[in-house]
C-alpha cells in the first residue's frame, strides 16, 4: 500500500510548495538570543523569537537547570499522578499561581496540552463555549474536544460577543475564551469590556496569557494586570515557551475547584510525561526573578516603544499594538516575501506572513522585541527597514 501513499503524499507536498506554502527549517547552531549565529557561520539579529524577557539563554536560568540536574536528575518516567510529581513541579505550580493572583496552578507539557485538555474535563453538551475568531489553533482543538455548543464571535468585536452570548442564554455554563495579545496583530483581547458583559450575561471567562504574560502590564502579569482585574478570571492557560524562559511546558491557572477537577479528568495531565525537573526549577528561578526587580519588563517596554515610535516616524504602517509584537504592514504576498529575504541579507532575521496565515492581501513582517535587544540590535534594525522600504518603495 504505501507506494499509493506515497505518490499521495508527494503530490500533496508538491501542492503546497507549488502555493508558496512549504515551511523550511532555518538552522541555527548558537544558542537562542539577540544575536544568532546560522549553520553557514552568519550571524544575525533575530527579531522573530518569543524571548520577549531574553531569559532563553538567561545566566541564572541555567544555572538553576543545572542544579536541579545534579539534585534531580533529568527526567521523571512518569505522569504526575503516579510517580511524576517533585517538589520542583509543586514549587512552579505555586509560584505560577502567585504571579498571576490565581488560586492554584496545573503543569501540562507545552500550553498546547493545557488548552486540549481544558474544556472537555469541564463543560458538557448543555454548556456553551464563546471563542475570539482569532484565537490560538490549540484553543480551536482543545473546543472540538468537548462536547460543548460552540459559538464564535469576530476578534475582539464586543457587539458581536454580546449577540453570541445572548443567543447562548439557553445553555446552563457558559465560558468566553480569548487570546490576551492576538500573535498576528499584536492587539490585545479587551477584557475589561469582556468581563463586563460576562457579568451582564451570567459567563465565566478564560485567557490564554502565552503572548502577554510577562509582556503585557507595568509588571509583566498580562492582560489582566493591564486591565487592573487580576484574579478575576476565571481560567488564565500560559506558556513556558515563550516570554516565561523558552523552553517548554505550559500551565492553567485560574480557581482552584477548576484545577482540582482538571487533575482529576484533563487527558493531556493524566496520560502524558511530567516535564523534567529541570524546567521547573529554571521557572522557580524565573519567577523569582520577575518578582523582585522589573528590570527586564522595563527594558522590554522600553525596546518595543523605541522601535515603534522610530519605524512609525520613517512612514512604515505599523499595526496598533498593545504587546511587543510589531506588525509591518505591506499587504502584498509577494512584497512581504522579497523584504523579508533582503532584510536577511542584511542581517536582520524576521518573518514575513501572508495568507492563509493572515487575511487575504493583509501579508506584513511581524517583528518581535525582547529585553534581550540592546538599543545598537535596534538602531541596525530600524537602519535596515529604512533601506529596503526605501528600495522597495513602501515608505510612506
Ligand atoms: C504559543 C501559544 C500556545 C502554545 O504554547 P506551547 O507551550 O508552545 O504549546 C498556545 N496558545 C497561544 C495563544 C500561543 O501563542
Amino acid at each position: 500500500m504505501y507506494s499509493d501513499f506515497k505518490k499521495f503524499l508527494q503530490t500533496e507536498i508538491e501542492e503546497i510548495k507549488n502555493a508558496g506554502l512549504y515551511k523550511g527549517e532555518r538552522i541555527i547552531v548558537s544558542a537562542q538570543g539577540a544575536v544568532i549565529k546560522l549553520e553557514n557561520g552568519k550571524e544575525v539579529l533575530n527579531f522573530c523569537a518569543n524571548n520577549y524577557l531574553g531569559l532563553a539563554n538567561n545566566k541564572q536560568l541555567v544555572d538553576a537547570a543545572k542544579e536541579a540536574l545534579d539534585t534531580h536528575g533529568y527526567g521523571m518516567a512518569s505522569v504526575r499522578f503516579i510517580c511524576g510529581t517533585s517538589d520542583l513541579h509543586k514549587k512552579l505550580e505555586a509560584k505560577i499561581a502567585e504571579f498571576f493572583g490565581t488560586e492554584d496552578t496545573i503543569l501540562y507539557a507545552a500550553c498546547f496540552d493545557a488548552n486540549g485538555g481544558v474544556f472537555e474535563p469541564l463543560l458538557g453538551e448543555e454548556d456553551a463555549i464563546i471563542s475570539d475568531s482569532l484565537n490560538h489553533a490549540s484553543i480551536i482543538d482543545g473546543v472540538r474536544l468537548c462536547k460543548a455548543q460552540r459559538y464564535r464571535y469576530a476578534n475582539a468585536d464586543m457587539q458581536d460577543l454580546e449577540k453570541q452570548l445572548q443567543e447562548a442564554q439557553k445553555n446552563r455554563f457558559r465560558l468566553i475564551v480569548t487570546d490576551g495579545v492576538f500573535s498576528m496583530d499584536g492587539n490585545v483581547a479587551p477584557l475589561d469590556k469582556i468581563l463586563a458583559l460576562a457579568e451582564k450575561y451570567n459567563s465565566m471567562v478564560m485567557v490564554d496569557e502565552s503572548h502577554s504574560a510577562g509582556v503585557v502590564g507595568e509588571t509583566g502579569r498580562g492582560v489582566t494586570e493591564l486591565f487592573n482585574k487580576r484574579g478575576e478570571v476565571e481560567i488564565i492557560t500560559g506558556t513556558l515557551g515563550k516570554a516565561f524562559g523558552g523552553a517548554i511546558g505550559g500551565f492553567t491557572t485560574g480557581k482552584k475547584e477548576v484545577i482540582d477537577m482538571l487533575r482529576q479528568r484533563s487527558r493531556p495531565y493524566l496520560f502524558s510525561n511530567s516535564i523534567p525537573p529541570l524546567v521547573a526549577a529554571a521557572g522557580v528561578k524565573m519567577v523569582e526573578m520577575m518578582s523582585s526587580t522589573n528590570e527586564l519588563q522595563d527594558k522590554l517596554h522600553f525596546n518595543t516603544k523605541y522601535f515603534i515610535d522610530k519605524m512609525n516616524k520613517l512612514g512604515f504602517d505599523i499595526k496598533p499594538t498593545q504587546s511587543a509584537i510589531c506588525a509591518v504592514m505591506l499587504y502584498d504576498a509577494k512584497l512581504s516575501q522579497d523584504f523579508a529575504a533582503a532584510l536577511q541579507e542584511e542581517g536582520i532575521y524576521v518573518t514575513g506572513f501572508y495568507y492563509p496565515v493572515v487575511p487575504k492581501d493583509t501579508a506584513r513582517i511581524r517583528v518581535q522585541l525582547s529585553a534581550a535587544h540592546e538599543v545598537e540590535h535596534l538602531d541596525k534594525a530600524i537602519a535596515a527597514f529604512e533601506k529596503i522600504g526605501k528600495k522597495l518603495n513602501v515608505l510612506k
